[in-house]
């Protein structure tokens, strides 16, 4: 049997993230900063705040400021404090767009079209320096499925079923077939 070229195998763990996105893409799931921000704190803490520094679940949050603040050791920090987007100067949404545009660029097979660097500093209106940062950033955390921003934005706990989990070959072809949904912006 044809075994799978490094390229395909790693085409495959997109296919994974991508029919996790949400059914009607991540600007609509969550239009708009808090909506953002809650996700990412749900997702970094599924227990509940804790802080940063001393880990106490002691934790307040100052609504005017956007900033969490621990009651034990009165570190402030913010859902991104310590995350890739920490002191990003672009909007948390803009950092889940771009995440959603990675994932379906390469679970597409067409990253090296789509995301080039000028490509995306035009299609994001930001320099080709941030956008070249963004991209670096965001490829380390969503080529792993426990990165932060890509279990945000995978909503959709998708699974491969057991049976069609035999052989990497047939892995792939079935997840090439369900990609067939058109995505906009894509086609
Ligand atoms: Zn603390």
């Amino acid at each position: 049997m044809r075994c799978l070229s490094p390229k395909e195998k790693a085409r495959m763990n997109w296919m994974v993230a991508f029919l996790a996105l949400p059914d009607g893409g991540v600007r609509a799931e969550f239009p708009d900063e808090i909506a953002c921000a809650d996700r990412l704190a749900a997702v970094r803490w599924p227990h509940g705040v804790s802080c940063v520094r001393c880990h106490s679940t002691d934790v307040g949050f100052l609504e005017l400021r956007k900033l969490y603040h621990c009651r034990n050791c009165r570190r402030q920090f913010s859902v991104t404090s310590g995350t890739i987007a920490h002191r990003s100067r672009l909007e948390l949404s803009f950092w889940f767009i771009a995440a959603e545009d990675i994932i379906t660029a390469h679970a597409k097979g067409v990253a090296d079209a789509l995301l080039t660097g000028h490509g995306l500093a035009d299609r994001y209106g930001i320099s080709y320096a941030a956008t070249y940062r963004l991209k670096q950033l965001l490829m380390r955390d969503l080529s792993v499925p426990t990165g932060l921003f890509r279990a945000s934005v995978c909503v959709r706990g998708f699974t491969i079923p057991p049976d069609i989990a035999s052989s990497d070959l047939d892995r792939f072809l079935w997840l090439v077939e369900q990609m067939t949904a058109p995505v906009p912006g894509y086609d």
